[in-house]
């Protein structure tokens, strides 16, 4: 049987976003490995608005509200990541909330999100990007709160952590994890 023979089956001849019934297309829902399960069927007027965000009519996604309780994972990813692109709208960001994801398909949904390249660089002081692993000096006297010393100008910090804000990084400074402004640091 074809895939899109088994999700016709499976949707029971609909668009398993909208419910629309013609020019069903089988979507694959990446990263994927093009099986049935981590595949949608969906019709002409979601699939257009989804290879082309600029065309989406909010109005048409209110569907969304059905087909993210859908028992599929790859249905519910794909209605994730509808929803968090619309978000700004505010009634996305409340099913958000509501949804309920297994770990595995949360995982999934946000391993398809634009965000992590959306992210602003961490830069140091000087403007020099920041990654990973790297070796920074701090270019001033931190007093750290809870801790109780003085990181002193100069202090070497190896092996750094970016955080989600780029304008932090963590860091051992005397065997303490701290965190550090990239604005106070200089890539060694
Ligand atoms: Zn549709």
């Amino acid at each position: 049987m074809s895939i899109k023979q088994t999700l016709l089956t499976r949707s029971g001849n609909q668009c398993e976003l909208c419910g629309a019934t013609e020019h069903l297309n089988v979507l694959e829902v990446a990263p994927s490995n093009g099986s049935a399960e981590q595949t949608v069927l969906v019709c002409q007027t979601c699939q257009n608005q989804i290879e082309d965000p600029s065309t989406m009519d909010v109005n048409h996604w209110r569907c969304l509200n059905d087909s993210m309780w859908n028992l599929e994972p790859a249905v519910q990813v794909l209605s994730f990541r509808l929803l968090t692109a619309l978000r700004s709208e505010g009634w996305p960001q409340d099913l958000l909330d509501i949804m309920y994801l297994e770990d595995e398909t949360k995982a999934w949904a946000e391993a398809g999100l634009p965000d992590n390249e959306d992210m602003p660089p961490t830069k140091d002081s000087n403007g020099t990007l920041l990654q990973e692993g790297d070796s920074v000096t701090l270019i001033k006297d931190l007093v750290v709160k809870g801790a109780n010393f003085t990181a002193k100008r100069g202090t070497l910090v190896k092996n750094i952590h970016l955080t989600d804000n780029p304008l932090h990084i963590e860091g051992k400074v005397n065997g303490t994890q701290i965190v550090l402004v990239a604005a106070f640091l200089k890539k060694a």
